[in-house]
């Protein structure tokens, strides 16, 4: 447990609109949420840190003691398997939220409320360098690592080359859109400068008038729409962080661009290559 985060209540919900898991500090100026856009079920209540409502609470005292409290009646909040209204708890406790039993990591809930006082300036205890975060006794938050994100090229590769394939193939599409037109102006100026030959300009719009027909079947068959979002879906479902305990998807930045970050933004474990 980290110095920072003692004396402070931890308010965790439903993210309003989006649908992903709301991190709060009482008091505190920001938040942050966990997983992705409506991964949380309807089950789980929201967190208005405004407000002060949310699904439940971490209250964590002075000795870096932690208490789970259900915040609202018609909620249903687990640890270790069992309902509670208000349960002592620790870094390997496991909770559910809500009765579908949204599983959630307590370490990940903790990284989350420190990444929230870092980014208000809060805390004071991060003097052993980035990613050392361990405090005086009970459950250090270890970002850990280096995770190797070797495997992360080929997703990237993979992902990248598939969305310039849908593209190139719009790209045809659009360009045999345009085919109809030249023809149909061509056939125009025959009939305007050179009458004579006329069954030419016949041919021309027959010509543009098929293409055009190709053209419609492609576009109305066209799946490039659904294509993407399925491999946005497959993306983002893979180029997550290797950290086991963040997982969380590192955003559309290409390989070479992680690389040399080589730390995740998330839980600010250590990449490498290797
Ligand atoms: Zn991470």
């Amino acid at each position: 447990m980290i110095d920072a985060l003692k004396g402070k209540t931890i308010l965790i919900g439903k993210e309003p609109g989006q649908g992903r898991l709301l991190i709060a500090i009482k008091g505190a100026p920001k938040v942050t949420t966990l997983g992705q856009i409506g991964s949380v079920p309807n089950s789980v209540s929201r967190c208005k840190p405004a407000e002060g409502v949310a699904h439940c609470q971490i209250e964590i005292d002075q000795t870096g003691n932690m208490t789970l409290t259900n915040m609202k009646a018609q909620n249903v909040t687990y640890v270790n398997g069992f309902e509670i209204m208000s349960k002592r708890i620790d870094s390997t406790s496991t909770i559910m939220l809500g009765k579908d039993r949204f599983g959630v990591n307590v370490m990940e809930i903790l990284n989350a409320a420190q990444q929230i006082l870092i980014a208000i300036g809060g805390s004071r205890s991060g003097n052993n360098g980035p990613g050392s975060v361990g405090g005086a006794g009970g459950a250090g938050i270890q970002p850990g690592g280096p995770y190797s994100i070797k495997h992360l090229k080929d997703v990237w590769d993979d992902y990248s080359a598939s969305l310039k394939k849908i593209k190139i193939r719009q790209k045809h599409i659009g360009l045999l859109s345009s085919i109809p037109i030249a023809f149909t102006m061509l056939g125009t100026i025959i009939i305007g400068v050179a009458p004579e030959i006329r069954p030419f300009a016949i041919v021309f719009t027959g010509i543009a008038l098929i293409v055009m027909l190709i053209g419609l079947y492609l576009r109305f068959t066209d799946k490039s729409i659904e294509e993407t979002e399925k491999l946005n879906e497959k993306f983002q479902d893979r180029y997550v962080c290797p950290n086991p305990k963040c997982h969380h998807f590192l955003g559309n930045q290409p390989y070479k661009i992680l690389r040399q970050n080589k730390i995740c933004s998330y839980c600010k474990c250590q990449l490498t290559e290797e």
